[in-house]
């Protein structure tokens, strides 16, 4: 008998949910074909408020070189701090307190240690920020399932129905999470979570400015949002296109919104439409876990002193050889076009390119392309400044024809790489000296000047 009524209740809960279920579409498509009707502009909006509750987080370390110079020396907690290109670059990450002085981004390191002596100026190691960053990356991995590594300092997370699991709102979801990274990691991190990737990144830019490093824009914060933000802040307008779209009278993100969609898709085609919908919050672009091939890899250093040595120049560029096959093949990809690039002393650049017979990610197959077309630029009347390598046309290695190219001396060389990828992670950069490098490289480039 107990168990006739617990059937027939279980079926009377699938009649009500089915029921349920029925009303809620016919309600929503009565209300979708109403706004079609009477307001199409709208229409976007209220299907993504409808449908697509998600919340997507952008996760963006605080000035993070610098915040990794002092997770690695935390004596340089509440010091003006710039982080530079090298010996001879120029500015490319500062503190807070360095903001407040006025280096400006992009300072050449000579004239910044002349004009702003109390300053604390390191050079970059990028050896180590990778390594934190990977840190970080894995801290949102146990939290999420769903990470994109955007950049080195920046990673989108599908947060949605983490509330749940983790018996938190999402503020102090993202609390958690920037308590996490710092408390794991030692790095600051500001959070913004919206409905899509581009309102998480408005989010985010706008959360570096507040105390508590967050910023929910939900639904009744979008609208805010964009009213708040500039043209030229949006995520995808290039520095070209703002103006443009100044001239056109849009001056904010929430302008932009109200256009209607053939006006937009008429000046801006289809992806301008679909950054519309975007800031609109409806999920055009997901959170993608996978891998992307970058467009080139390069890799270029100024010479520790300027040079028209020939083997000096080879020798530089065979170690920025390495450092671009290192990289393919952390990407898992190999390139189709290998170019080469002098600088000379008075900033002159020469460059030529050339296609490869099939896909490389290998240091002797590379340079054996490289050093004639170095060759080929060198003159020895010149001096120069330095050296580089440009790896286009990039191809993952898994879409590669098997067996077409594949050979057993392939195979020997795949075997090499891999040995001395593995050995570097374990004992650092640079540490097995290859026959063609008999520069030594140093794991870390290292200098510091304190005032
Ligand atoms: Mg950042």
């Amino acid at each position: 008998m107990g168990k006739i009524k617990s059937d027939s209740n279980e079926s009377f809960f699938l009649c009500v949910k089915f029921l349920l279920g029925k009303i809620f579409t016919t309600v929503y498509y009565v209300v979708q074909s109403w706004y079609n009707m009477i307001n199409k502009e709208n229409y976007w909006t209220l299907r993504g408020y409808l449908l697509e509750q998600k919340y997507i987080a952008l996760i963006d370390c605080d000035s993070f070189f610098v915040s990794c110079e002092r997770a690695l020396n935390p004596d340089l907690q509440g010091k003006p701090v710039c982080v530079t290109s090298g010996e001879r670059g120029c500015v490319i990450a500062r503190s807070k307190e360095a903001k407040e002085m006025g280096i400006p981004m992009g300072h050449p390191l000579f004239m910044a240690v002349k004009d702003y002596p109390d300053c604390i100026y390191i050079s970059a190691n990028h050896v180590d920020y990778g390594k934190i960053s990977n840190s970080v990356m894995s801290v949102l991995r146990s939290i999420s399932p769903t990470v994109e590594v955007y950049s080195i300092d920046e990673a989108f997370v599908d947060l949605t129905g983490l509330s749940k699991l983790y018996k938190k709102n999402y503020y102090q979801l993202a609390t958690w999470i920037r308590e996490r990274i710092l408390e794991e990691t030692g790095i600051p991190v500001s959070i913004g979570i919206s409905r899509t990737k581009s309102l998480a990144k408005l989010a985010s830019d706008k959360a570096k400015n507040l105390d508590s490093h967050i910023c929910i824009a939900g639904k009744c914060g979008i609208t805010k949002l964009l009213r708040q933000t500039s043209v030229d802040e949006i995520w995808g307008i290039g520095r070209k296109l703002a103006p443009k779209l100044r001239g056109l009278g849009i001056k904010t993100a929430y302008d932009y919104v109200q256009k209607n969609d053939v006006w937009i898709k008429n000046r801006f085609g289809k992806t301008g439409l679909e950054l519309k919908y975007e800031l609109s919050g409806n999920l055009i672009s997901k959170v993608s876990t996978g891998k992307t091939v970058p467009k080139s890899i390069s890799d270029s250093k100024a010479f520790e002193e300027f040079s028209n040595d020939l083997n000096y120049i080879k020798n530089e560029l065979m170690v920025h050889i390495h450092a671009v096959c290192r990289k393919l093949r952390r990407y898992d990809c190999k390139c189709g076009v290998v170019g080469v690039m002098l600088r000379t002393k008075d900033f002159r650049v020469y460059f030529n390119k050339t296609n490869t017979e099939h896909p490389l990610d290998f240091e002797f197959e590379i340079s054996q392309i490289a050093f004639p077309i170095l060759e080929q630029l060198y003159n020895p009347k010149i001096i120069y400044r330095s050296v580089g390598i440009v790896l286009e046309d990039l191809s993952s290695s898994s879409n590669e024809q098997l067996g077409l190219f594949k050979n057993e001396s392939d195979e020997k060389k795949e075997n090499l790489a891999k040995s001395l990828d593995k050995l570097e992670a374990k004992f650092g950069r640079n540490i097995v000296q290859t026959g063609f490098t008999n520069k030594f490289v140093p794991p870390k480039q290292d200098f510091v000047i304190k005032p």
